[in-house]
């Protein structure tokens, strides 16, 4: 159970740097018009009826769209995300953020968490030791394990944005043909779109259809969920496939 959780950023800009920043449209609309790439993440599972851990279930539907694959429908989620990995274009002299009045979501909610699923712990952040001085920081999760207004608004926010943005999101993929995903829990599929291409799909989204009958693929790696996927008559990605994108696998095979 947690516990009343104090915060004070020290500004040492170890969150700006070694990640991907999940972004809504808005969001990645106005990080490309400064110039810098979007990279789309996709995951996808199967669709399925009461069965499993469905309140997690719903909350991963949530934020997806239905495809084909094979002979199956399969749920696909998108995120489009700034690739932060070397360091945030945005990160300036003494670690400030050069759009902090404009940053995104994602950026004002760090280090708290996103997805109810996460279970929030300052050993899992990348802050500093100091950060959590309960004498220097802020309240940011009260002693009854809720965050603080103003960050749950955020986190509403960003979660309501997660879903409204869900089927465009997918659709903007299949308009740049990118329609290859890798398995939720396994690894990820990053695609990383020509700027001029993605901001130009993200301006047609509001003309794009809300049904698509464009077939997926699943990029997967293992024998096991190889074989899985077979069975269930999904379409795998083709080990010989033009690699146009990137995997990475969360899990040893
Ligand atoms: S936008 Fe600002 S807060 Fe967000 S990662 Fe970049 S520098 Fe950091
Ligand atoms: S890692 Fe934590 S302490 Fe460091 S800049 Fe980011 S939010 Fe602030």
């Amino acid at each position: 159970m947690i516990k009343q959780v104090n915060f004070h950023c020290v500004g040492c800009g170890a969150c700006c740097r070694g990640r991907h920043v999940p972004l809504t449209l808005g969001e990645a609309e106005a990080w490309l018009r400064r110039g810098h790439r979007v990279s789309i993440l996709l995951e996808a599972f199967a669709i399925q009826e009461g069965q499993g851990d469905m309140a997690r279930y719903r909350h991963d539907a949530s934020r997806g769209a239905s495809v084909r694959s094979g002979n199956i429908d399969i749920c696909v989620i998108a995120i489009f995300a700034a690739d932060i990995t070397a360091g945030c274009p945005n990160l300036g002299e003494g670690n400030a953020c050069q759009i902090y009045q404009d940053r995104p979501l994602v950026c004002r909610i760090y280090p708290l968490e996103i997805n109810p699923f996460t279970t929030f712990g300052t050993d899992q952040k990348d802050c500093p030791p100091e950060a959590w001085d309960a004498s220097q920081g802020e309240e940011v999760i009260q002693a009854d394990g809720q965050l603080i207004p103003s960050i749950k608004q955020l986190v509403e926010a960003s979660r309501r944005a997660d879903q409204s943005e869900a089927l465009t999101k997918v659709r903007i993929c299949e308009e740049l043909d990118l329609r290859v995903t890798a398995w939720k829990g396994c690894g990820f599929v990053i695609h990383k779109p020509d700027a001029d291409d993605l901001m130009a799909a993200i301006s047609r989204a509001s003309a794009l259809q809300p049904s698509s009958a464009k077939p997926w693929s699943v990029r997967v790696h293992g024998q096991r969920l190889t074989d899985k996927l077979r069975q269930m008559q999904a379409e795998l990605y083709p080990e010989d496939g033009d690699h146009r994108h990137l995997y990475i696998p969360m899990v040893a095979a």
